[in-house]
């Protein structure tokens, strides 16, 4: 509460962040909706037998999985957006997180959702790795 609000301005970075998520939510319905038409002619109608060869199922587990990749990654983007349209809310928009340091406005810029310094993120990055590791 006693820290003095950070110096830039969060119009402009509100913004960006609402922007972004419009990008990834159009993004999103797109290719939503080009794999739908892809897979519709092979799920819709009769499926004979015939049709339903194991490399044709192979290729469409292997064009789901990278939907689903694809998926998962924009969700966590719009999570981090939505929460960093909160801190704007707050006046806390800018600050390390961890650390409480001011973001670089450059990195803001670039990435407006970030919620870390580059070298907390780094530090963040780091340690998930090792927990990533096989043990
Ligand atoms: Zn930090």
């Amino acid at each position: 509460m006693g820290r003095p609000n950070i110096d830039i301005d969060m119009g402009h970075f509100q913004r960006l962040l609402e922007a972004k998520r419009a990008a990834i939510r159009a993004r999103e319905s797109e290719i939503r909706h080009q794999a739908l038409e892809e897979l519709a002619p092979e799920q819709v109608g009769e499926i004979s037998g015939a049709r339903l060869h194991q490399a044709d199922l192979g290729s469409d587990e292997q064009e789901i999985d990278i939907l689903g990749t694809l998926s998962e990654q924009n969700i966590r983007v719009l999570h981090e957006i939505d929460d960093a349209l909160e801190r704007i809310d707050d006046g806390t928009y800018g600050r390390c997180l961890s650390c409480m340091g001011t973001i670089g406005i450059r990195r803001l810029e670039v990435m407006p959702e970030k919620p870390l310094c580059q070298l907390c993120e780094h530090r963040a990055e780091q340690e998930s790795d090792t927990e990533l590791a096989p043990a």
